[in-house]
C-alpha cells in the first residue's frame, strides 16, 4: 500500500507514529523515488512522499462477515439472518429484543447497529455527533497533480 501526502500532513505524520508504535516495516519515499518506482502516481512536486507498506493489504468486509457467522455457528450459535430488531427492552435481568412477530429474551444484548445504534437504544445518550465528511480527489490545472483531500469537522 502507497500513501501520498507532505510530511507535515496529519496522514503521512499520524500512520508514521503508528507504524513506529506497532514495529511495522515501511519506507518513506521521496517525490523521486515515487515518480521511480510509482509512475501510476503522478506526483510533479518534491513536497510529496510516500508512505509503503509492502505487507499492507486490503479486507474484503463480505468474507470476513462470511467466516464470522460460520464461525460462530461452528461454536453453536443460532444466526438469524433477514431479521430486523424493532426494539430492545433493556431490562436488567432480562433484557428482551423485539422481532416482528416474536420477542427473544436473554440474559445480556449486544448492540452493533453501527449509526443505528441511537435508534435502537435512545436511552444510552452517547454523546456522539454525526457529520458529514467530505472525501475528493481534486487535480490542479495548473500542475496537473491530484490530491486527496478530506473536508469536514470531526467529532468533539
Ligand atoms: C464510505 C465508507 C468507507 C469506509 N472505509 C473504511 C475503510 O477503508 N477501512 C475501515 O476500517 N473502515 C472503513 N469505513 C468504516 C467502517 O465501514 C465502519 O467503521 C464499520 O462498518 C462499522 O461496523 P459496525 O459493525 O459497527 O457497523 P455497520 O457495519 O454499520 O453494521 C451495522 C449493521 O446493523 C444493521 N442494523 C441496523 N439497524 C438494525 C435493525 N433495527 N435490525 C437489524 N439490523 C440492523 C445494519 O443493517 C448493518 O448491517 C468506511 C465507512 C464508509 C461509510
Amino acid at each position: 500500500m502507497v500513501g501520498l501526502g507532505t510530511p507535515s500532513s496529519p496522514w503521512v505524520r499520524g500512520v508514521t507514529e503508528s507504524a513506529k508504535d506497532h514495529g511495522l516495516r515501511y519506507e518513506l519515499l521521496s517525490g523521486s523515488e515515487l515518480r521511480e518506482r510509482f509512475p501510476q502516481h503522478r506526483v510533479d512536486d518534491d513536497d510529496t512522499v510516500g508512505f509503503f507498506e509492502a505487507a499492507a493489504g486490503v479486507v474484503r468486509p463480505e468474507r470476513g462477515v462470511v467466516e464470522a457467522v460460520r464461525a460462530a455457528r461452528a461454536a453453536g450459535a443460532e444466526v438469524l439472518e433477514g431479521e430486523t430488531v424493532l426494539g430492545i427492552v433493556p431490562d436488567g435481568d432480562r433484557p428482551a429484543v423485539q422481532l416482528s412477530g416474536r420477542t427473544l429474551l436473554a440474559r445480556h444484548v449486544v448492540v452493533a447497529a453501527g449509526a443505528w445504534v441511537p435508534r435502537l437504544v435512545p436511552g444510552l445518550d452517547l454523546r456522539l455527533r454525526v457529520v458529514r465528511r467530505v472525501q475528493a480527489c481534486p487535480r490542479s490545472h495548473r500542475t496537473g497533480t491530484s490530491r486527496w483531500v478530506s473536508a469536514g469537522t470531526s467529532p468533539a
